[in-house]
């Protein structure tokens, strides 16, 4: 099967990797060229981390970099069996691209979205497909983390969430049902988790250190909620909260000031360098943000 992914970023890197890995012949679309080049060498930098752990052989690797092709022309992306979206989280920008894409892709073609926050629906209704059309959502950073969220919306047929679980399972994550509301099951739960660490570092409750460590020694956490969101990215983490608020409504989805100011000032987090760590020095320090 060939898999196409749209959005080269952070996701949809870690999303290619993932599929080549499993044995798909999988081609990589983005608009822009460097933004290519970035997850090449990122695939290529994890991949080379997998065979030290000794979790991969060089020759998988060697197999799985010759599976992956990266183009800027989507037209060579809608030849795929299977199309992953993950652009920027904008609804404008998806469905321009799904308009796009419902007209190259032949028929047989599915179309899967790995939104965070926006609806199945409000994305399949744009195309002439909604029974193919299903939420495929990854969670960062994709080769390491099991879950998948299978996201039916109104539209989608049975036969289409059938095809999609059977598709996770055979690239070896976990997957689970979800139904098309702003946020499905994670972020309904982590997005206001993580805001309200950004609250309390604008409310002067501790500093950005204190306030990771506590949450990792006292809550069993991996990484506290800074660490958290500087990983997720800044500008992607204010849009979820704004489209989950959209929805909802409750105080507790719409993205602090503090973030909104970040994310004026380009602090994107770890993707740009600096959030709330300043990932120019190694080990990365808690970022003078003046609050
Ligand atoms: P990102 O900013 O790292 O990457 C977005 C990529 O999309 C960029 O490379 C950009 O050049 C490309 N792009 C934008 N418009 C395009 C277009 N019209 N055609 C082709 N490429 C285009 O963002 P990300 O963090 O990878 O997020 C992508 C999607 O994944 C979003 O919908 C987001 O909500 C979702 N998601 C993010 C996370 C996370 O932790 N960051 C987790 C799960 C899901």
């Amino acid at each position: 099967m060939i898999v196409g992914v749209v959005g080269s970023g952070l996701m949809g890197s870690g999303i290619a990797q993932a599929t080549a890995t499993a044995g798909h012949q999988t081609i990589v679309g983005d608009t822009v060229a460097s933004q290519l080049e970035k997850a090449k060498a990122s695939i290529a930098k994890s991949l080379a981390r997998f065979v030290e752990k000794g979790k991969l052989t060089a020759d998988q690797r060697t197999l799985t970099l010759s599976r992956l092709e990266f183009v800027t022309d989507l037209g060579k992306v809608a030849e795929a069996d299977l199309i992953i979206e993950a652009v920027t989280e904008d609804l404008a920008v998806k469905n321009e691209l799904w308009g796009k894409l419902d007209r190259r892709a032949g028929p047989a073609t599915i179309f899967a979205s790995n939104t965070s926050s926006l609806s199945i629906i409000s994305m399949a209704s744009t195309t002439g497909r909604s029974d193919r059309f299903v939420g495929l959502h990854f969670f960062n950073p994709v080769p390491l983390m099991p879950l998948v969220e299978v996201v039916r919306s109104v539209g989608t047929s049975q036969a289409t969430v059938d095809w999609a679980f059977e598709f996770v399972r055979g690239i070896g994550k976990e997957p689970v049902a979800a139904r098309d509301a702003s946020g499905f099951i994670v972020n309904l739960l982590l997005v206001p988790y993580i805001l309200d660490g950004i609250r309390a570092l604008e409310r002067g409750v501790a500093s950005i250190a204190d306030l990771d460590t506590a949450m990792r020694f006292g809550a069993g956490h991996p990484m506290g909620p800074l660490t958290l969101a500087d990983f997720v990215g800044l500008d992607t983490l204010a849009k979820i909260g704004d489209i989950m608020f959209d929805e909802y409504r409750e105080t507790r989805y719409a993205a602090p000031p503090l973030l909104r100011r970040m994310v004026t000032a380009g602090f994107y987090g770890r993707k740009s360098g600096r959030g709330f760590y300043d990932y120019r020095q190694d080990p990365p320090v808690p970022a003078e943000l003046g609050v």
